[in-house]
């Protein structure tokens, strides 16, 4: 019975087959969620209140003159680390530590190639300019994804200095549509051998696709390195999710209960979520940066901690060893429940870091780590059995502007393991009498928050002209 218990604890729901489904976008709805989201940023409620981006003003280096060059360079270079694998302001710190001990390697000048501009000409002073940065990246622990990164940071320093002239402000100082951004930015970099292509073609950077596109846009705007103009938000995960949770993404034909299963995570919604950000921003003249903030922000510091987006994420060695040493006790399937309740080894991850890479709590032992699986949720009917549990309820979804159009509970380790987001079921609320906030005065006190000094607000309203 136990056993049984414990193997039906955890299944994906997950529809199998998607042919044939259309997703579109209810803007009644958008305008309504956006809205009380960008009315709790201007009141500097939670989460805003505390909430960094990596590229406020701690995050730079001492030695950076702030709205020069330099400083588009180094955020510019910071977006080969926000495609996901480590925190964001973790990344941010260790390369204003590199600038700070390091700042000429993040000069454009210093990648030229000598006798002609081609890397075949010049494989071995290329490999050798990869190698050294891929050794300094390592140093200052920036080692994540090095063999693409140190390709990247190369390929587009020198793209750079030969034709935006050494200055990634040149890309868009002339305000130039998503469209325009994404030919100049976006681009075949690299043939299936890995080898460097299309240099000679002043467009096209290695590692920026859309999100990216978006995103060094977002920064340099933002840090006041270029004007403002319009441009989606950088869509990924945290984007995605809110988008789904809150009803703005639906699925033709489907209620919101049927949609259970369906996984949005496509081309297609995510373009949808482009073109929707954007539709806001200039119909409603809201900056970019603000609803950028607010939605990315939103979904980091609050729905990673409501406890029923919780997922469970094993990997196949540790599956092994835990059926290995159940298999040395027959009929027992104690070892799965005592592994899982482990607070020193959790096996299950907690729901994902601040910035969308899962949060393990913890480095799994040696002898059981592995590829990564996508479980399920984590919990089902014993979800409010704990008062710790609805605390985190409490002090997430309970705050949160738009509680009362959320839908689901969406983990993820799915998409981090997969690549899918799921509404795996509607949300679940703790009983009545354990929800400490609408209307009840902790909520409303809530509200007057004490704001930490050191955030940075976006300015949120546009003037309609010139823009
Ligand atoms: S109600 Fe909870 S899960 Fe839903 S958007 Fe808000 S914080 Fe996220």
């Amino acid at each position: 019975m136990q056993s049984e218990r414990s193997v039906q604890k955890f299944h994906v729901v997950f529809r199998p087959n998607q042919k044939g489904l259309k997703f579109y976008v209810d803007r009644n709805q958008t305008k309504h969620v956006f809205d009380l989201l960008i009315r709790r940023l201007t009141e500097k409620g939670p989460p805003y209140h505390s909430a960094h981006v990596p590229q406020a003003n701690q995050f730079l280096p001492k030695n950076l003159e702030k709205g020069s060059r330099e400083h588009a360079i180094f955020l510019f270079m910071l977006c080969l680390w926000m495609r996901g694998g480590v925190e964001s302001d973790t990344a941010a710190s260790l390369l204003k530590e590199m600038y700070e001990k390091k700042p000429k390697v993040f000069l454009p000048e210093n990648y030229r190639l000598i006798e002609g501009e081609s890397t075949v000409k010049n494989s071995e002073l290329n490999k050798k300019q990869i190698r050294k940065i891929s050794k300094t990246l390592t140093e200052f622990n920036l080692g994540q994804r090095v063999e693409e990164n140190g390709s990247g940071w190369v390929y587009n320093m020198r793209k750079l200095d030969r034709f935006w002239q050494g200055d990634p402000r040149e890309l868009m100082n002339d305000r130039p549509d998503f469209d325009m951004l994404t030919k100049r930015i976006k681009g075949k970099t690299r043939s299936k051998e890995g080898l460097f292509i299309n240099e000679d073609n002043p467009n096209g950077f290695m590692y920026f696709r859309e999100k990216m596109v978006a995103m060094i846009a977002y920064f340099l705007m933002d840090s006041k390195l270029v004007p403002m103009f319009y441009t989606p938000v950088p869509v990924d995960f945290h984007v995605l999710r809110l988008l789904t949770l809150t009803g703005i993404f639906r699925v033709e034909g489907m209620s919101i209960e049927e949609a259970v299963g369906v996984d949005f995570y496509t081309a297609h919604t995510q373009r949808l979520a482009r073109e929707i950000t954007e539709w806001y921003c200039r119909k409603f003249h809201i900056s970019p940066i603000a609803l950028c903030d607010s939605l990315w922000l939103l979904s980091r510091e609050f729905c990673r901690d409501n406890p029923g987006n919780s997922g469970y994420v094993m990997d196949d060695l540790r599956k092994k060893t835990i059926r290995d040493k159940r298999n040395d006790i027959p009929g027992s399937s104690f070892l799965f429940d005592e592994l899982s309740k482990d607070k020193k080894n959790p096996v299950i991850s907690k729901d994902e870091s601040s910035d969308g890479y899962l949060n393990f709590g913890f480095y799994p032992p040696d002898d059981i780590s592995g590829r990564k699986r996508y479980r399920g949720l984590r919990w089902n009917g014993d979800i409010w059995d704990s008062p710790g549990r609805v605390k985190r309820f409490n002090r997430s979804c309970g705050q949160c502007p738009v509680n009362d159009h959320c839908h689901y509970n969406i983990s993820s380790g799915a998409y981090y393991t997969s690549g899918k987001l799921l509404p795996e079921r509607l949300r679940q609320k703790p009983p009545a009498h354990q929800m400490d906030f609408f209307g009840h005065i902790s909520f409303a006190s809530s509200q007057k928050v004490k704001v930490d000094q050191t955030v940075r607000f976006a300015e949120i309203h546009l003037k309609p002209e010139g823009l």
